[in-house]
């Protein structure tokens, strides 16, 4: 390629979600040349993608939205605890337009490949249309949840109806009115479609192997007084939320005294396991205090995620519960999980879910007892039969924390390529970097709190993380900066050694790649906590930049 082709920028990022979008801004305001390049045609991520219905947060609201423009925060107003997509893609859009962020944007563009030059100490660039970029910074902004997993049944192009991902949907709304529909995975996604699909589809089936554990999350209109309680108090809400584990300071209804609560309470521990409880005791504070409050008590009870007497307690409540909810013993029974512990996954809170399946229109197909052999043209063909669908809704889920990172061809120092690297396990240092590969930053990826945190507020502490970096290599004529092989080795060995313990890191789930076949088995994320890794970034960058190699 001709040089003249070729666009030279300071900072090249990849991905325009929640990370692209404040990162174009952040080191544009730095005085830094940045071009975002993104596979979507709008800004969003995530909530450009995933338009099902029903897809909404399940961190509150007012939590999970930007802290860095104290403007933004008074102006926009959040109309429920729990958004839906809509809304949270308008606020992206919102923030995008209003920090004219788009203008670096290029959309519809995919990055395929990215390439170290070392003689010159620039990455060189790729995308899917044949540009090519030379940027000193390069940054991966691609998301933990952005690379739809489809399952590999036979002849499932044979389908002639409609087939949709729920993490790719159209952005013109599907109508299920009139229609037979299959659903196809029940975890947070189809938790929280099954509902919305149930209420126009005429008749629903889900096909159930296992599920996820979900509790109602009580989702209601915000009040302006609450609103107006939180946006007088926004400060202080961002800063005690970074000093708690899952960076998530609201764990009750959305009132007043809510807000006054979290503010005052120095929360403790209870000094008791859940477990501990006796089982009616157990069903009294489920039922009175945490039902509809959203994942509260799974903060309150760090015990839920390693003890088996409290774990065996809770499942005691809940598969009781789901099997008073839904009267065909035979559902119910297909719907309690069947994951070891409460814990092994990702915890799912939901808007009548249970109930739905006590509508005349759901069936489930336990495929556990009845397994699919393969897709046909008019529909889904089990061992026992065949059913006949107009639309097939897939909600199998993502190829978590690494499918985007490895689907772009990424060669570092002396060719050496980061699929390869990665393909015992992600390897990375705080999560922010990977040894020999100078200047590539990820943000909130493997390694990092990333997905076990509000991540908007994980996003954004990387972010700035990030570009202070920058700024301080500017200011000390660094050119480049990498970890240390040995630094990003304990720091892989320390995520495994703190999710050891923990139920999580043995389930089978995405968190450890179980969910992809073939995928290395490995925990990817760092589960001690939003303060604890904070402190270390920051320890970090008051030793001058300690564990890394700036040159
Ligand atoms: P994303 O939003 O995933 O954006 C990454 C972008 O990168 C995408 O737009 C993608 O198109 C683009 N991209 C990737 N690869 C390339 C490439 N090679 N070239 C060009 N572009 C590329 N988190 C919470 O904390 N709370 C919640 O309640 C919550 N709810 C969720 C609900 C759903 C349905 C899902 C799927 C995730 C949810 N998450 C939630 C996690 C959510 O992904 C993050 O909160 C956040 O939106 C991630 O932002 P991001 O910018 O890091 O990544």
């Amino acid at each position: 390629m001709d040089e003249l082709n070729v666009k030279k920028i300071d900072v090249l990022v990849v991905g325009a979600g929640f990370a692209g979008v404040y990162l174009t801004y952040q080191l544009r305001e730095n005085g830094l040349s940045v071009q975002t390049i993104e596979a979507g045609e709008d800004v969003g991520g995530t909530w450009y993608w995933n338009r099902y219905p029903g897809a909404r947060c399940d961190v509150p609201s007012v939590e999970y939205s930007y802290s860095f423009s104290k403007e933004l925060e008074q102006e926009w107003t959040w109309s429920e605890k729990y958004s839906a997509q809509p809304e949270i893609l308008k606020y992206i859009q919102h923030v995008a337009d209003r920090f004219d962020v788009k203008k670096n944007i290029l959309f519809n563009t995919r990055v395929v490949k990215a390439e170290y030059l070392e003689e010159k100490k620039i990455w060189s660039v790729h995308t899917d249309d044949g540009k090519i970029f030379e940027a000193s910074y390069f940054i991966l902004a691609t998301g933990s949840l952005s690379v739809p997993r489809l399952p590999d049944f036979k002849n499932m192009n044979d389908f002639k109806g409609e087939f949709y991902h729920t993490g790719d949907w159209p952005v013109t709304p599907v109508d299920f009115k009139g229609k037979r529909v299959a659903v196809i995975g029940t975890g947070s996604s189809g938790i929280q479609s099954i509902p919305v699909i149930a209420q126009d589809a005429e008749k629903l089936t889900v096909f159930i192997k296992d599920s996820n554990y979900t509790l109602p999350a009580g989702n209601q209109l915000l009040t302006p007084p609450f609103t107006k309680a939180v946006k007088e108090n926004y400060s202080r809400i961002r800063k005690k939320a970074r000093e708690t584990w899952g960076g998530i300071l609201f764990n009750s209804n959305p009132t007043v005294e809510s807000v006054t609560e979290a503010l005052t309470e120095n929360k403790k521990e209870p000094d008791r396991t859940l477990g501990s409880f006796s089982k009616e005791e157990v069903h009294q504070m489920m039922e009175e205090k945490y039902l509809g409050t959203g994942l509260g008590f799974v903060t309150n009870f760090p015990d839920i995620q390693y003890d088996e007497n409290t774990d065996a307690r809770l499942r005691e409540y809940l598969n009781e519960r789901i099997r008073k909810l839904v009267k065909d013993p035979k559902k119910a029974a297909a719907l309690i999980p069947k994951s070891k512990h409460y814990a092994d996954r990702r915890p799912v809170i939901d808007t009548n879910y249970y109930q739905t399946f006590n509508r005349e229109n759901v069936d489930i197909v336990d495929v556990n007892q009845e397994p699919i052999t393969e897709f046909y043209e008019n529909g889904i063909r089990t061992t026992e039969r065949d059913y006949e669908y107009d639309v097939i809704v897939c909600a199998t889920g993502f190829d978590a924390m690494t499918g985007a990172i490895n689907k772009i061809d990424i060669a570092g120092k002396q060719g050496e390529i980061l699929k390869e690297k990665w393909s015992q396990g992600p390897r990375t240092y705080l999560g922010l970097m990977s040894n020999n590969f100078p200047n590539m930053f990820m943000i909130a990826g493997a390694g990092s709190p990333s997905v076990f945190c509000n991540m908007v507020l994980a996003i954004e502490q990387h972010v700035e993380w990030v570009s202070q970096c920058i700024q301080y290599m500017k200011a000390a004529n660094k050119l480049t900066i990498e970890p240390e092989l040995a630094e990003e080795d304990k720091w892989v060995q320390h995520c495994i050694d703190v999710a050891k313990p923990l139920f999580v890191s043995r389930g089978d789930s995405w968190y450890v790649g179980a969910n992809v076949p073939g995928k290395p088995r490995v925990f990817m994320a760092y589960i001690a906590g939003m303060p604890n890794y904070i402190a270390k970034c920051e320890e970090v960058v008051k030793n001058n930049y300690a564990g890394f190699i700036l040159q």
